[in-house]
């Protein structure tokens, strides 16, 4: 019998060294994490306003630096599309406060028409 040895590549997480669940890859220095520890360690923009597909996951210090230099036209970019996510919700919180006030005010008004004082 043959035997040969296969060195197999294996992601490893930086933080924690294991080799289960890790897909998440800092674009910029390539430091891998597992599913565990991208939550404190990573930051995750997504490809679109209303969709995600090709995140883009950056660890915390590069995203820093990043945000510091806006030298870097991907992360930029990434940027962009997270400020207006951000906007939407904002315009969503926005009209759902208003919607609510003036719900709220006409319920009052019936209210006060149905009672009988
Ligand atoms: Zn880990
Ligand atoms: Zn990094």
């Amino acid at each position: 019998m043959t035997t040969k040895q296969v060195t197999k590549e294996t992601k490893v997480c930086d933080v924690c060294a294991s080799d289960k669940n890790v897909w998440t890859t800092c674009l910029i220095c390539g430091r891998d994490y597992c599913y565990n520890c991208r939550k404190d360690h990573t930051v995750t923009y997504s490809e679109g306003v209303h969709f995600s597909g090709r995140d883009g996951d950056y660890c915390i210090s590069c995203d820093t630096n990043l945000l510091k230099s806006g030298t870097d036209r991907l992360h930029t970019a990434y940027l962009k599309v997270k400020q207006l996510r951000a906007e939407e919700t904002g315009w969503y919180q926005d009209f759902k406060t208003r919607v609510d006030a003036a719900e709220k005010k006409l319920k009052e008004l019936r209210e006060g028409v149905n009672s009988p004082w």
